[in-house]
Formats: structure tokens, sequence, C-alpha cells
């Protein structure tokens, strides 16, 4: 039975509404042992009917037969197997992959052979028949012809494949080097089918077993020089061993994915580089994504405080001291605070500090009985002027790692100590200032009385009536029952009053709010009067009239003259009041309890659904913030398509060499993934590393929004399906053509 039989096989090709005749007609048949040289003139079709044997050109009419199978039914994958079992093809100009090393070349074909070192052995075996010992390790772009043609020699062995094809493999090269190669040829295919096609038949004379002429498609002659050479009957060919193909093709596409990645270097690089460009676009759409979760996130009615239960009365009575302790005791609240106002005050005080040489500012919230862990630097406050920061990591290198280097503020006109500090590196947060609970009374006195608004403070000095409007500061520094007055009129009426320590009174008239969270604040006005006797009266002089104009309206007042007013107030119009309990669970229990007792009482994590107009306008922005999120993941994937798609021309015709070789499809498939996927892994460890180095300096945190680990995660998952798409799509390009069309000398010359 013949190896290799083709029955009437004919071929035409189509381009252009042209149709030339391929081949046609053929009738021929091949077995083991044979060296058949081919010849006939340019576009005779001595390469058609090479590409038909091969499998990689499919043809109209006729039949192809293989060891006297038919082949009618073969499909795209069939005819890989085909290629695999049975095909070496080496063409004219050389076809190894150049930048791969010879070896790597030829371990390519030797893919079968699971075990590295069996297959790094038998390659470099077959690179010594061959005679290419000394130069495994060049790449194919560094070698001369008769090399590359060594190459593919060596290649077509190692697949042992009893069909042994080449397409004037001598081509290309000078006359001794053909005579090399053709000598070269015939020993390695003594037991197999060789089908050489030349324009000169005297260098193959002295080896041929036969010679076929063509003609215009068809033979015209086919002339039997001498028998071949019997064979003992071949044993079967060794077959991939493979228990499971797939996971040997993804171990092989592995493989070769690696070595595609580092053959080609510079583009690599590139890829490297675009991988990174991308993966900073969606680090860059992941932060404007996050903010816009933020607008579904659950709107809290108060600060929330672990244990915080927030009352009122139904009737919209002021709750009292007595009434608030009774309270506390009969539902077990571990503390109480009457005056919570600036837990809920959205809005942010400012707090200064000298540090390097520098005044520095922080801006954060007032905050009472919050519990920051025990991971701290320093205490929390016990007094009345000390203060606790919870501040942003970037703030670490003022405020110290382990030990306080910061230790005072000043915070609304008071010089506060700080005795503690622990640090957040979530920067979308703010920074917070906790108070012990007198502190927390003194700057809740201090914002409840307006003091940053403008007061009318009324000054009589003996003798002489003055009116001023002054701004007014408590201040610790000022002892208690003192006043400090620090203005350019009252240094005129004191100078005119010709006394240096006058009697004065001082009449204070504020605005305060009649504060409740169920109804709207409104401002009422409130008088307090206080006479000081002359030794009360602080000031500092002015050493020149030309100083006055320097001086900046100021009346400070102790922390305890100020909350003495507040209280007076509060007494009148404060309608709410915070309760502590041990954890959220009892709060939850005890608000539960004091709702049925006649109480509006909610744990202070209780949300609230925003109204219905705020609701659409953050569903509005919600989705264009998703719109503009699709618009950019689409424009990186179509960039990332854009500039690899170039990377991809280089690889058109590698592929096309090792399907010509049999190389499975879904090898190289897994190749593509890795060689992509690979790409993708500086873009990682560049990522990781610079969230660790944000993580890790303090002082770049402010300059990068916060991320949360699964943003990160998000941006790593993003990065990746835009990876497997694109090389989805690359792969839908590249395997689009026909082998045959990509191969250089596989067409028409
Ligand atoms: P040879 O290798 O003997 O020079 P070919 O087999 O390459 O000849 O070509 C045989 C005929 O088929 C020629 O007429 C050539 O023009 C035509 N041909 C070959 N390849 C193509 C192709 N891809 N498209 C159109 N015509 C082709
Ligand atoms: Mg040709």
């Amino acid at each position: 039975m013949a190896l290799l039989t083709l029955k009437d096989i004919g071929k035409i090709y189509v381009s252009d509404g042209n149709v030339a005749v391929g081949i046609r007609g053929v009738n021929l048949s091949f077995d083991r042992g044979e060296f058949v040289a081919i010849t006939g003139k340019s576009g005779s079709g001595k390469s058609t009917l090479l590409n038909v044997i091969s499998g990689m050109d499919s043809y109209e009419e006729g039949e192809l037969y293989i060891e006297g199978q038919t082949t009618s039914h073969y499909l795209q994958p069939d005819w890989e197997e085909y290629r695999q079992q049975y095909i070496s093809f080496i063409f004219q100009d050389y076809n190894i992959i150049e930048s791969f090393t010879v070896l790597q070349n030829v371990e390519l074909a030797l893919m079968h052979i699971e075990d590295k070192k069996e297959r790094r052995r038998r390659a470099l075996d077959l690179l010594d028949r061959v005679g290419l010992s000394s130069h495994v390790h060049q790449k194919g772009s560094k070698l001369s012809g008769g090399q590359k043609q060594r190459t593919v020699i060596a290649r077509a062995l190692a697949k042992d494949s009893p069909i042994i094809l080449a397409d004037e493999p001598t081509g290309n090269l000078d006359s001794t080097t053909s005579a090399e190669i053709i000598e070269l040829l015939r020993e390695v295919s003594r037991d197999k089918l060789l089908i050489v096609v030349t324009h000169n038949f005297e260098q193959v004379e002295a080896c041929a077993t036969r010679h076929i002429r063509v003609f215009d498609g068809a033979v015209e002659s086919d002339h039997v020089i001498s028998r071949p050479v019997p064979t003992t009957k071949r044993e079967d060919i060794p077959k991939p061993v493979s228990k499971n193909a797939k996971k040997a093709d993804f171990k092989n596409g592995l493989t070769l994915g690696r070595t595609v990645f580092t053959a080609k270097p510079k583009l690599s690089a590139f890829l490297c580089f675009l991988m990174i460009v991308g993966t900073l676009g969606i680090f860059m759409v992941t932060t404007l994504c996050g903010e816009a979760g933020a607008l579904f996130d659950d709107y809290n009615m108060f600060t929330h405080i672990n244990g915080r239960v927030v009352l009122t009365k139904q009737n919209g009575a002021v709750i009292t001291e007595d009434e608030l302790e009774q309270l506390a005791a009969e539902y077990g609240a571990v503390d109480t605070l009457h005056y919570d106002v600036l837990l809920d005050e959205g809005w942010q005080y400012h707090a200064s500090y000298i540090a390097d040489g520098e005044e520095n500012y922080i801006r954060g919230r007032c905050i009472y009985g919050k519990d920051y862990g025990t991971d701290i630097v320093g205490r929390y406050p016990t007094a009345e002027n000390e203060v606790f920061l919870y501040l942003p990591i970037g703030k670490q290198p003022h405020f110290g790692k382990d030990s306080l280097t910061v230790d005072e503020i000043e915070y609304d006109g008071m010089i506060l100590q700080v005795v503690g500090v622990a640090y957040y590196y979530d920067n979308t947060q703010t920074a917070e200032f906790l108070f012990s609970a007198d502190g927390f009374r003194t700057v809740t006195a201090a914002f409840y009385m307006g003091v940053r608004s403008e007061l009318n403070i009324e000054v009589t000095l003996v003798g002489k009536e003055t009116f001023f409007y002054y701004g007014i500061t408590p201040s610790f520094e000022v002892g208690e029952g003192k006043i400090y007055i620090n203005a350019p009129d009252y240094q005129k009426a004191l100078k005119a009053s010709g006394k240096n320590e006058p009697d004065t009174t001082v009449k204070i008239e504020s605005r305060y709010y009649n504060y409740n969270y169920h109804n709207s604040n409104s401002s009422s006005s409130y008088a307090f009067s206080r006479s000081f006797g002359n030794s009360y009266v602080t000031h500092t002089a002015p050493k020149s009239d030309s100083e006055l104009g320097r001086y900046y309206s100021e009346v400070m007042i102790h922390p305890s003259l100020l909350r003495e007013m507040a209280e007076e107030v509060w007494v009148q119009s404060y309608r709410q009041a915070s309760l502590f309990f041990a954890d959220d669970e009892a709060a939850e229990a005890a608000a539960a309890q004091l709702c049925e007792a006649g109480y509006i009482a909610v744990p202070s994590n209780t949300t609230y659904t925003p109204p219905a107009d705020e609701t659409v306008v953050n569903m509005i922005s919600a989705l264009l913030f998703a719109m503009m999120w699709l618009l950019a993941i689409v424009f990186l994937a179509f960039f990332i398509n854009l500039c690899s798609g170039r990377t991809l021309g280089a690889f058109k015709n590698d592929m096309a060499i090792m399907r010509s070789m049999g190389i499975p499809v879904k090898v190289i498939r897994v190749s593509m993934y890795v060689r992509m996927l690979l790409a993708l892994i500086p873009a990682y460890i560049f990522v990781a590393v610079a969230a660790f180095v944000i993580f890790t300096t303090p002082t770049l945190n402010p300059y990068f929004v916060y991320l949360h680990a699964w943003q990160y995660v998000a941006i790593f998952v993003g990065m990746l399906i835009l990876t497997v798409r694109t090389t989805h799509k690359q792969i839908r390009t590249l395997f689009g053509e026909s082998v045959k069309k990509s191969l250089r000398g596989g067409a028409a010359e």
C-alpha cells in the first residue's frame, strides 16, 4: 500500500475575478524511501502540489489518501493532526523563527516530549547530526542561509515524520552549500519519503530515485530512476504520548508563550509598557468609579459612635440635665452627652500647628467618646484643654510615629495640648479632634454661642461709654474671671480716659441657635453682662499711635466664662442629647425601649433615605459616572487593541511557521495568552509596588486618591479581562488568514 496517493487532484486559484490553474488532474502515488525530484517552469504548479500534499492548501477536485485512508472528511483540526503526524516542510527561504535560537527552533518540533531534559538532549543530538553543534544558542536571524536550512532540516528530523517536503530548499544557497544540504537531506531521509522541488535537477540527480516534471499544472512525465532502497517496515510513528492531551497542550503553550515573550525583548518591553499605561488608565477610572459608588452609600443620620443613641422628646421640649442622668441610670447607659450638636455638625474646623518652622493646618471635626483602639501614639485626653488627633497618615512625619513630636495646636484661638494621635490611610476621610467631656463642652459652647459669627460686645469704661464690635475667642491663657481686649478703638478709649487700667463693664450680646435636628435652625439673641473690675482687665498697650491700626479686634475670654454663657442658652433651647451604651447592640435595645417610653430615640448608625429629588440627582450622577467609566474602558480597550495589534505583524509569520509544523492551534493560542499575560506582570508589579510605596511613605499618601483593597482587585481583574479580550481578538485576526497565505514562499513566485 502506497504511503501517499493523489487521485485526480485539481486546484484553481480565484483572485480578483481571475482564475488561475494551480494544478489539475494529478495522479501520483508515493512510497517510503523514495527521493522524488519535481521540476518544472516557474508557475507550473510545483509549490501548489507540495502545499496540497502538506494539507496547508485546499483543493477542489480529487482526493488524497494517506496510508490508504481517505482524507475527504478532514476538517481543519484533522489536517493539523495530519501535518503533525506525517509532514515536515522545508521552504526555499528557510522559515525558521528568526527570534528563536537554533535550539529553540528545534525544540519547538519536540514538544511532544514531555520531559524537558529529554527534549533538550534530543534537540542537541539532532543539531549534532546536521552539524550545528557549535551554534545552538545563536539566534535564527544571525545564521547564514545554509545554517538556517540545516536548522530546518534538524527540525524536520525532530518531528520524525515519514514525509519530508522541500520546496526549492537550495534556491537561495550557493552551489557548494546546496550540495551539502541535498546530501544532508538524502542522508536523513533514508527510510522516509522525500519530495524535493527544484530548478536544478543536476543538483539532485545523483540521489533522486524518481523525477517528476510538471507543466502547466499537470504532470508531464514521471520517471523512476532507481528502485527505492528497500526499508524495514517502519514502526509506528511515535505519536505524542500524553494521557491528557489538553493538559499537554496547555503546558506546551505555556512554554511556547514564555519563549515567544523572551525571544523578542523589545516587542515584549513595548507590550509591558502598553499594559502599564492601560493599568494606570484603569487605575484612574477606578478612582472615579469609587466616588460614584459613594453616591449609593447609606446615609447615616448622625455621626456613628459605637453604642451611641440620639435622643429627643416627642413634644420638642428641652431635656434637662437631671432627666438625662435619670434616663442613663434607668437604661444602663455608660455615658451621657447633653450638648452633642458638634458631633453631627457637618462643618470642619481648622487647627494650626508649627512644624519644620512653618505653620500647618488640619481640617477636622470635633468628636467625643470615640475609641481609636489601642494602637495609638500617646493617650486619650482627660483634661479640658487636651486633645487627641485622628489624622491622615500624611501627617505622621509631623506628629510622630512612636512618640508625639507636635505637642500643641491652636484651635479656634485656644492653645490645646496634643496628648495622643492615631492615623488613618483612607485620605477621603476627615481628620477628627477627640476631646474629653469637658473639652467637648468648651468647643461646643464656642460653637453654640456663635463665636465665629459677629458678636456685639458692649464695653463700658468708667466715665466714658463706648460700643465696640469684636470677635470673641475662648482662651486658656486668660485667667478665669478675666477678659482680654485687644483693639485699636479700645486703646484709643483707654488713652482718652487717661487711665491705664480702668474699671470696665463688658456687656456681651450674642446670637445663638435654637438647635434641634427635627426643626430647622433659627437664631435668637441673647444678652450676657458681666462687670470686670479694673484688676481683671488685661490688655496690651500699643507702643505708638501708628501701631494701633495693626491690632486685630479681639476679646479673649476663659473657656469657663464661655461655657457659663452657653449653659444659660442651652438650658433654654437645646433639645437633643446623646446616651452612650456598651455597644451598638445595647444601643439598639435601649433605643427601642426609649421609643416605647415616649422618646424619639435612634441609634447613631440609623440610616435615612434621602428625599426623592436628591435620590434622582444621585442616580443621574451615578449614571454619568458609569457612562464615563464605560467609555474610558472602551477607549482603553480600543487603544490597547490598536497598539498591541501593531506588534502582531511580527508574529504572523512565526505563527504560520509553527502551524505549518503542525503545532496545534490550541498550543499557539495558549502561547498568545501567555505572552500577553506575561506582559501584564510588570504592570501588576508596578501597581503593587506603587501601592506599597504610597502605603509606607506617609508623605506621599495625600497626593493619591485612597483605594480600598477591593478597588485594587477591580483594577487587576479589569486589566485581566481587557488583556484576555484583546488576545482573543488578536487570535482571531491572526488565524483568520490561512496558513499558506501568511507563509513566505507558499504563494506564487
Ligand atoms: P511554482 O511553484 O511551480 O512556480 P505555483 O504552484 O506557485 O508554481 O503556482 C501555480 C499557479 O497558481 C501559477 O499560475 C500561480 O500564478 C497560481 N497561484 C499560486 N498561488 C496563488 C495564489 N495564492 N493566488 C492566485 N494564484 C496563485
Ligand atoms: Mg514555487
